[in-house]
């Protein structure tokens, strides 16, 4: 009798408070690690830079996951400084200092230049503004 009253008696069971300790484990584990390779994707972005004018033009990539400065020898000395997987003009010996000014490149699209310099940085694939592609 007490037998299959207990069988009988209870509802089946598909979520046991264990199982729902794993699956909120899970999810846990799937937002935690959605949110470490998103990050993740953002310091593996890579600025392009681009050096000199004319025919003396060259490009180099700087990757943004690795904090540091980059002394570039262009028309005049520039550095540029990763952080954070963000890069900006830390100092140019340019006689504006404007591209500082630019602050941190972080996104798709973003950019910054030192016209004197001839120095120009940009986040991902965007084309640059047209007057800077003169
Ligand atoms: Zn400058």
């Amino acid at each position: 009798m007490k037998e299959d009253r207990g069988k009988n008696g209870r509802r089946p069971v598909f979520l046991h408070k264990r199982d729902i300790v794993i699956l909120l484990v899970a999810a846990i584990v799937a937002v935690v690690l959605w949110l470490v390779l998103t990050r993740g994707s953002d310091a593996g972005a890579v600025a392009r830079v681009t050096i000199g004018l004319g025919d003396a033009q060259r490009s180099e990539e700087i990757a943004l996951n690795a904090d540091g400065v980059h002394n570039l020898m262009a028309e005049l000395p520039v550095h540029l400084q990763v952080q954070d997987g963000a890069i900006r003009f830390v100092h140019s010996e340019c006689p504006d200092h404007l591209c500082e000014d630019f602050g941190w490149l972080r996104y798709d699209g973003d950019w910054a230049a030192c016209l004197p310099a001839g120095v120009v940085v940009r986040i991902g694939d965007t084309p640059l503004p047209q007057s800077l592609g003169e």
